[in-house]
């Protein structure tokens, strides 16, 4: 038995094998062959595996995200067969005396490059597909194993660390828990854990990932931040029996479904949940939530190869809203940029990415992008009782631009004709000192603050929240950010707007008193967590 010990950034304990994440990367070589022949008739193989995968991934995209959303498959499909992609593979081969692989990553990167350089935003996207598919050609060339996920074996995920562009095309239903060499607790790795209820530790360090090998039996405590590897038999049977309490205890907070989060002095607050995706809604529903406290959007952006359209998004927020029936859904607006990178905005490469381009920088520089997804709320809008968030605000000039593109798309849609709700509440993001300093000014323009405890500590103690190496210097409970909190908390109130919480520090229960004594109207936490803070709120008195 091996045992490594990080940081556990959700309790829950699982036991399975271990699958080690792969990338698809293979490294390129430039071989000279004799047989030319027989490397374009190794070509036209890979070819056809390409469009045999891609036409079952397209196939369960349009049972899943519908018509729309799985026309990027049959796109990928139409360019394995264009005829100067075709050509210039051919062309390589025969000219060069080079292997396949290698014609295909020329011709990748050429093709690639033309794409970059046009001026058409459609055309320039395109670069990001022909990489893709010419991985895909290159895989089948290079016959990889199968992944071991590819079995229908529930799996350990074990990965250096996880982009959340990675997260998005894992296959959720496949993952027993996820466990990293770096990383941090406020990752999106850790979130996503959180929301789908498994064990998550994070921060294993490098000699975790040589140690780490595919099929291998362990037990993830997420607890105590321990992997047990090829675990002794008294071992397991404890972790089991351990296993066998929490869920138990899991269970007991299922009584708590249909109650007030009522103190029992009587003080009422909301609790609502956080969700990435409409997949989500059904654990919000289970976890009986009062309502979507934030909607990250961003992942609608993350999940696709190229800008989603009005009509995607149209139909992603109208399914919230629908599915929610009239309960509060508060959707953020694209918060790109850092650590969340999509290909196809084709963003520079940063020193400092969290202090860089991101979230509403990007939307007030780039409107075209921001207008589409707002005329998507507002047309959403009529389905339910819907809430639209700015994040990463700092100042007082970038809400007043906000709030004229608002004015602007709602004056546009009245001119044609298009339905929009006349109840939709604005708020803001608290998540940079900046704004909580200037929360005065700010309040009376909204008509509610979130505050981003997961950035907000970052900016406000100078700690890259994915930096697993400075975790110790990164207080969550540090008093700066409570006083932050109950400062923005005061001006919200004294404008007439409520303030709730929704990064990872709303569902800490060490913090429920103290945030409700501040007068915090909302927390939302991970669909997993709504109970347990449910639980917390009703054993309080604040009387005392
Ligand atoms: C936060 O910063 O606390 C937050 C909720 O946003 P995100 O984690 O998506 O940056
Ligand atoms: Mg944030």
């Amino acid at each position: 038995m091996t045992v490594f010990k990080g940081k556990g950034v959700y309790g829950a304990i699982a036991s399975g094998k271990i699958s080690v994440f792969k990338r698809n990367e293979v490294s390129v070589k430039r071989v000279s062959v004799e047989d030319t022949d027989a490397e374009l008739a190794r070509v036209e193989d890979a070819k056809a595996q390409s469009t045999a995968q891609l036409q079952e991934i397209y196939e369960k995209a349009l049972k899943e995200v519908g018509e729309a959303n799985a026309q990027i498959f049959a796109i990928h499909m139409m360019m394995i067969d264009d005829d100067d992609y075709n050509e210039s593979m051919q062309s390589i081969i025969e000219t060069q005396g080079v292997n396949a692989e290698y014609a295909v990553a020329v011709t990748a990167d050429n093709f690639a490059e033309m794409f970059s350089s046009m001026d058409d935003a459609y055309m320039k996207a395109r670069a990001v597909d022909v990489k893709d598919i010419s991985n895909r050609i290159i895989l089948c060339l290079s016959d990889s194993e199968e992944s071991a996920d590819a079995s229908d074996d529930k799996v350990i995920i074990c990965a250096d660390d996880l982009a959340p562009s990675e997260t998005v095309l894992l296959d959720k239903d496949k993952v027993l828990a996820f466990v990293t060499a770096y990383g941090s607790s406020n990752s999106h790795t850790a979130i996503l854990a959180r929301n789908m209820n498994i064990p998550a530790i994070i921060g294993l360090g490098e000699e975790f990932l040589s140690a780490v090998k595919d099929g291998q039996q362990a037990i993830v405590d997420g607890y105590t931040g321990e992997i047990f590897i090829e675990p002794d038999a008294e071992t397991a049977e404890k972790l089991i029996e351990k296993q066998k309490a929490d869920e138990e205890k899991k269970q007991l907070l299922q009584n708590l479904k249909g109650k007030e989060n009522v103190t029992l002095d009587g003080k009422k607050i909301n609790i609502y949940a956080n969700i990435g995706s409409v997949d989500n809604i059904g654990a919000v529903l289970m976890n009986d939530a009062g309502g979507i406290g934030l909607f990250r959007s961003e992942f609608l952006y993350l999940e696709n190869s190229d800008y989603p359209t009005e009509e995607q998004q149209f139909a992603a927020y109208k399914k919230v809203l629908e599915s929610m029936a009239g309960k509060k859904v508060i959707i953020r607006t694209l918060d790109i940029g850092a650590d969340k990178q999509v290909d196809y905005f084709n963003l520079a490469k940063e020193e400092n990415p969290a202090l860089g381009y991101r979230a509403i920088r990007i939307c007030l520089t780039r409107p075209e992008i921001f207008k589409t997804q707002l005329r998507a709320l507002y047309r959403a809008s009529v389905f339910g009782t819907l809430g639209i968030m700015f994040p990463m605000i700092t100042s007082v000039t970038e809400l007043q631009q906000i709030l004229a593109y608002c004015d602007e798309v709602k004056a546009e849609l009245k001119a044609e004709g298009i339905e929009y709700s006349d109840k939709i509440e604005l708020g803001i993001m608290i998540e940079t000192p900046a704004a909580a300093v200037i929360s005065d000014l700010l309040a009376p323009m909204v008509d509610f603050f979130s505050v981003g405890t997961n950035d907000l500590t970052q900016y406000t103690l100078a700690c890259d929240r994915q930096n697993p190496n400075i975790e110790q210097f990164c207080d969550i409970h540090h008093e700066a950010i409570l006083r932050l909190i109950e400062m923005s908390a005061q001006n919200a109130h004294k404008n007439g707007a409520w303030i709730g919480i929704c990064g990872e520090l709303a569902a800490d229960t060490t913090l429920t008193e103290r945030f409700m004594r501040m007068g915090i109207d909302e927390l939302s936490v991970s669909p997993t967590l709504v109970l347990k803070v449910r639980n917390a709120v009703r054993n309080l008195d604040l009387s005392e």
